[in-house]
């Protein structure tokens, strides 16, 4: 049984994609600085938290844009369709983790990041915080979540 307590919620800002999920079951957490999340968000970086799609309850459509990420997997985008907010996005190689955007958390205040990603493209005006584990592209998490995926069946 979930704890009501661990509950997040998300939406977008016209609110027709809510989101839900178990906090206890975010794996990781991440400031993303590549270039594509800067185009994504609009802004320095994208921070996001990672964690198994079965653990999250979806109310309403996403729009997909797909790009290839930097590794040579395929990064789908999701948006509301409405409003344009960035809600996540995921591998379509590894569809089974979500990467849930903080900023469209209702409350986000209890997130903490482990780290930064794409360090090499981020901007003067939005420096990587150099107090926690800083990857200067991506960090190669796949194999990494290939064991976590496992973990999961
Ligand atoms: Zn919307
Ligand atoms: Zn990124």
């Amino acid at each position: 049984m979930n704890n009501e307590n661990n509950i997040s919620s998300g939406r977008c800002q016209c609110g027709d994609i809510s989101f839900t999920f178990d906090k206890s079951k975010i794996i990781s957490t991440h400031h993303c600085h590549c270039k594509d999340c800067q185009r994504a968000t609009g802004s320095g970086k994208a921070t996001i938290l990672f964690i198994a799609k079965k653990y999250v309850d979806l109310k309403g459509k996403l729009k997909f844009y797909e790009s290839k990420g930097s590794s040579g997997s395929h990064v789908r985008r999701g948006f509301c369709p409405n409003c344009g907010s960035g809600i996540l996005s995921y591998a379509k190689e590894f569809s089974r983790i979500f990467y849930i955007k903080a900023g469209v958390l209702d409350d986000s205040s209890w997130i903490k990041v482990d780290s930064n990603f794409f360090t090499k493209s981020a901007s003067d005006w939005s420096k990587p915080d150099k107090s926690i584990k800083c990857f200067e592209g991506n960090p190669s998490l796949l194999s990494g979540l290939k064991t976590i995926i496992k973990s999961l069946k």
